[in-house]
């Protein structure tokens, strides 16, 4: 059985920050602090990781959810983001199989539209020699009658044909905790909800952290030889810090989603289209009932904690896909959820179109010692560790003269879940257990090969063995599950971000996060007034995003 990763873990975790000087502190559990605290705990560096929130709550639970070489790239020029993004897609499918799964892209060529035919059809040749041709599969162009054939729902009108290509889907918000999980297993302490508020410094290097627990109330210092700054859209925040009147080196720009039902739009696989209102480069994505579709691109220089999509942003979003899909015919009603997200890409110096700001990772050193790390993207997150790591290692020999032989083998370890080499065999054994194939299929494709011990609650208990919420195959167990082994503290960190309940479900699953309030508070030990506060929580978010998609009353 896996450790546990809990309530008490966390607890024991802050003590023992408190207690020890540490090797490393990592600030920041979105992908890029826990790809970072995974490869310097596997590297034996005594390591600590805090979040301020839940795991992965900022950027990294509202990516588009592709681990991708990024196809869009190509008209930028930036290869060497194409090869090394297409090689940590190799990777990611197989440290964690459950978790990164391949996805065939449509591309449909429109008359007029901004990337014709011939534009694609070399693009792709590029991607796939980028890739060294061990994409997934490689591409194939489409004839138009082939191309309605795989899409029939898709605008005929002016329709040239198309092209099939190969990059892969994942669960963001999980693959962050399978990289948290990974590295307390590995040795990190790790706790969310604590919050850095200040540093100490001894002759103006940086020697502790003053650190906020959110949760029991109570202030820390966590002293650690090294200081990473790992807070993506909040790394700026982080360094003026530590250097009042720091120059800002972030340009974060913002991208909407919105969730629709999978029915009215009627698309049979994934797409990528150019939007017909700027040309820009568009996700539409099956993802179980509903369909995403995404993303803006827009500059944003308000709080990164409040960030969140305008009528505008949805108008945009819905008129390009009904350009596509002409009897969709969506309107802002028919949106079942809609987020945003903050890329933290690197301020260029120019004015470039937010599309073209560049999606490479920088690492900056303080006169104090603070390492900051920003850019980059999720399918990128494990060698811009690797190379963070690196630095750290060096630091830590300067230090004191130890030597940390090599890398971590973070390219070869399954990550928590992904040590499983066939997951159909492993649907089947689920079924044996009695799961009907809907909820065997869902367990698999969320815990990988930690499935069986969700389904061994419910096999134990038939009240855990119940559906969560009708609609959706998420059984009551995996509340139980994700307080015990995956530090859910919260009824939105259960509905949000360790099942999908609030993107895909129609109502957010309101009706049913009571229930969850009640298993989170047996678990945790909750009084009934935190138990209320708790659930409070999460229908306060409900509200906040459904007010994004009402529309203001006529003046
Ligand atoms: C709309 C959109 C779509 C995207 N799609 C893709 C995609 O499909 N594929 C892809 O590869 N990339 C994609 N990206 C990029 C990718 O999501 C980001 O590069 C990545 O998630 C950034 O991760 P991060 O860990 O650096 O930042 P974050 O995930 O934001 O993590 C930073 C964390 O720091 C915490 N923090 C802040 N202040 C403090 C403090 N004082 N103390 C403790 N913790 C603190 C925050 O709570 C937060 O959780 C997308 C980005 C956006 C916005």
């Amino acid at each position: 059985m896996d450790p546990a990763f809990s309530a008490e873990t966390r607890h024991a975790d802050l003590e023992a920050m408190a207690a020890g000087p540490l090797d490393l502190l990592v600030i920041g559990g979105g992908i890029t602090g826990a790809g970072i605290a995974r490869d310097a705990a596997r590297r034996g560096i005594r390591t600590a990781l805090l979040e301020g929130g839940d795991f992965a709550s900022g950027t990294s639970s509202r990516s588009t959810r592709l681990v991708h070489g990024g196809l869009r790239y190509l008209e930028h020029g930036w290869l060497r983001l194409v090869f090394e993004a297409s090689r940590e897609r190799r990777i990611l499918l197989r440290i964690a199989p459950h978790l990164v799964r391949p996805m065939a892209f449509l591309f449909p060529v429109h008359a007029g539209a901004r990337v014709g035919r011939a534009r694609l059809a070399a693009g792709l040749w590029l991607y796939d020699l980028l890739s060294a041709f061990r994409n997934v599969h490689v591409h194939r162009t489409l004839s138009r009658r082939a191309v309605r054939k795989t899409e029939p729902q898709l605008r005929s009108k002016g329709l040239l044909g198309g092209a099939v290509y190969y990059d892969a889907c994942c669960d963001d918000a999980r693959l962050v905790l399978a990289n948290v999980r990974a590295a307390h297993r590995a040795g990190a302490l790790v706790a969310s909800y604590a919050a850095v508020r200040s540093f100490e410094k001894a002759a103006g290097q940086l020697r502790g952290s003053v650190v906020d627990d959110l949760v029991d109330g109570r202030q820390l210092t966590v002293r650690a030889h090294v200081t990473v700054n790992a807070t993506g859209p909040w790394a700026d925040a982080i360094r003026q810090m530590d250097e009042p009147g720091a120059e800002p080196v972030l340009r974060p720009t913002k991208g909407v989603h919105v969730a629709v039902p999978h029915a009215r739009v009627g698309n049979t696989g994934a797409l990528t289209m150019t939007s017909p209102i700027d040309g820009r480069v568009m996700f539409v994505l099956p993802w179980d009932d509903v369909t995403v579709i995404g993303t803006t691109d827009t500059d944003y220089d308000g709080d990164p904690g409040a960030v969140g999509p305008t009528a505008d942003d949805i108008t945009y979003l819905l008129r390009s896909a009904n350009a596509l899909f002409p009897d969709a015919r969506l309107a802002p009603a028919d949106v079942i959820a809609a987020w945003a997200g903050l890329r933290p890409l690197l301020r260029d110096g120019g004015q470039a179109a937010t599309a073209a700001v560049p999606r490479e990772h920088r690492i900056l050193e303080s006169a104090s010692g603070l390492l900051t790390i920003t850019g980059g993207k999720l399918t990128t997150y494990r060698s811009m560790a690797a190379e963070l790591v690196d630095l750290v290692a060096m630091r830590l020999h300067r230090l004191d003269g130890r030597s940390l032989a090599g890398r971590a083998p973070t390219a070869d370890e399954p990550l928590p879940g992904g040590e499983v080499a066939d997951l159909e065999l492993l649907v089947r054994e689920l079924v044996k257990e009695r799961l009907s194939e809907a909820a065997a299929r869902h367990l698999v494709a969320t815990y990988g090969s930690e499935a069986m011990a969700v389904a061994n609650l419910a096999v134990r208990d038939s009240l855990l063995a119940e559906p969560l919420a009708s609609g959706m195959p998420v059984l009551r167990a995996e509340v139980v599950h994700q307080a015990r082994r995956e530090m859910a503290l919260s009824v939105s960190d259960v509905m949000m971000r360790r099942t999908h309940l609030f993107r895909q479900h129609p109502g957010q699953g309101t009706e049913v996060s009571p229930v969850v309030a009640g298993l989170l508070a047996r678990e945790l030990g909750w009084d009934a007034a935190r138990e209320a506060a708790s659930l409070a929580g999460y229908l306060a978010e409900v509200q906040r995003m459904r007010q994004a998609l009402t529309p203001p009353p006529a003046s």
